[in-house]
C-alpha cells in the first residue's frame, strides 16, 4: 500500500523553494501505487495534483488541497536500438539529466537541447520543454513517440505523439490523467562533437542564467515569433532587472528569471511577476504570458 502522509510541505520539492503543505501527500515508486493513491482521493472525494521535478510551478503559500503525487520516486528507463533508431521507454518520474545521459552514451543530438532544462520526462512532455535556440531537435515533440496516460477511471491508454497537440512550451490532448510512461525515440545518427556541445551549452547558460539562486527558470513565454520580442528585452527595457519585493527578485542576470533571495513566498513572487506584467504591458504594450503555471490555492 503507497504511504500517504498528511500535512507536508512542498517548497523543499520545488525550484524555487517556496509553497505551503500539500493536505495529504505521496510518493509511489510504482504504476499499481500510483493507481491506489489515485483511487484513495476519488473515495474520499478529493482533487488530485501531480508534482513533477517542481521546476515550473509556483506553489501557493497556503498550499495544495487534496493529494498531491510526487513522481520523483517513479523512475527508470529502458533504452535499446531497433531499426536504426534508438528507442527509450521511461517512466514519467524520471529526471530529464538520465534521458540526456543516455543520448549522450549514444552521442546523439537530442543531447544538447536536454542539457541545462531540469525535471522529469512527464514534466517535459507535459510543458513542451526546450530551447529557444535554432538547434535539431530542440523540444520535445521531436523525441516523443507515445505516452501512457492514468485516466481517473483507473484505465491506462497509449496515445501517440499526433493525438495530441503541441504548442510552443504546451502539450494537451492527453488530460485529464496522469502522464506514466513516455515512449522516444531518436535516428541513430552518432555526433562525435556532442559531448563538447554539451559542455558548451552549459558554460553559456551558467554566464547568462543565475544558476546559483532558486529560481523557476524562464517566468514569462516569449510573444510569438513574428512579434520580435523576447519577453528578456521587454523585461530589461521596462527597467524592471532588480526589481524587489521582499525576498522575490527579478534577476539582474537574466531579466525572464525571478529569483528568491532567501525565504521568499509564493505571494511576493507572483507579486513581482503581476507587476512585471503591468509595467511591461504600460511601457511596450506587450502581454506577458507566464510559462509557470501556479498550483494551490490562490484565494
Ligand atoms: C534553472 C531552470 C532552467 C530552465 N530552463 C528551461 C528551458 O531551457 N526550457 C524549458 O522548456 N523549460 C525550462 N525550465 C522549466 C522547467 O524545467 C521545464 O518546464 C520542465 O519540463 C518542467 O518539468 P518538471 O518535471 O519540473 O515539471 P513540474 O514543474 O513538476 O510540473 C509542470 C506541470 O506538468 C505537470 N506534470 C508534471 N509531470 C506530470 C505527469 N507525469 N503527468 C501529468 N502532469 C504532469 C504538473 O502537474 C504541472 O502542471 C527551467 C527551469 C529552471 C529551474
Amino acid at each position: 500500500m503507497v504511504k500517504i502522509q498528511e500535512n507536508i510541505i512542498l517548497a523543499p520539492m520545488t525550484s524555487w523553494l517556496v509553497g505551503g503543505p500539500a493536505e495529504f501527500f505521496c510518493l509511489p515508486e510504482k504504476v499499481e501505487e500510483i493507481q491506489e493513491a489515485q483511487s484513495w482521493a476519488q473515495i474520499k472525494g478529493l482533487p488530485v495534483q501531480v508534482l513533477g521535478g517542481g521546476t515550473n510551478v509556483l506553489i501557493s503559500d497556503q498550499g495544495i488541497r487534496g493529494l498531491t503525487i510526487c513522481l520523483k520516486n517513479f523512475s527508470g528507463l529502458k533504452a535499446q536500438e531497433t531499426h536504426e533508431r534508438l528507442t527509450i521507454e521511461a517512466l514519467s518520474g524520471t529526471s530529464k539529466s538520465e534521458l540526456l545521459k543516455t543520448f549522450l552514451k549514444y552521442k546523439l543530438g537530442p543531447a544538447l537541447f536536454l542539457a541545462g532544462i531540469p525535471g522529469d520526462i512527464g514534466g517535459g512532455v507535459a510543458m513542451n520543454a526546450g530551447v529557444g535556440e535554432m538547434i535539431t531537435p530542440r523540444e520535445f515533440v521531436e523525441i516523443t513517440d507515445w505516452i501512457d496516460v492514468l485516466r481517473p477511471n483507473g484505465e491506462i491508454v497509449r496515445l501517440q505523439k499526433d493525438q495530441l497537440k503541441w504548442d510552443y512550451r504546451h502539450c494537451s490532448g492527453w488530460q485529464p490523467g496522469i502522464i506514466l510512461k513516455v515512449g522516444l525515440s531518436y535516428p541513430l545518427n552518432p555526433d562525435p562533437t556532442i559531448l563538447d556541445q554539451v559542455k558548451q551549452a552549459n558554460k553559456i547558460r551558467l554566464s547568462k542564467q543565475p544558476l546559483d539562486m532558486p529560481s523557476c527558470g524562464s517566468v514569462f513565454v516569449n510573444p510569438p515569433a513574428e512579434t520580435g520580442y523576447k519577453a528578456a528585452q521587454l523585461i530589461d527595457s521596462s527597467g524592471l532587472k532588480g526589481f524587489t519585493i521582499g525576498r522575490a527578485q527579478v534577476s539582474m542576470k537574466h531579466a525572464n528569471f525571478i529569483v528568491n533571495t532567501g525565504g521568499a513566498t509564493a505571494k511576493q513572487i507572483w507579486q513581482v511577476i503581476t507587476h512585471v506584467q503591468q509595467v511591461v504591458l504600460e511601457k511596450t504594450g506587450v502581454q506577458l504570458k507566464t510559462e509557470v503555471l501556479r498550483l494551490g490555492e490562490w484565494k
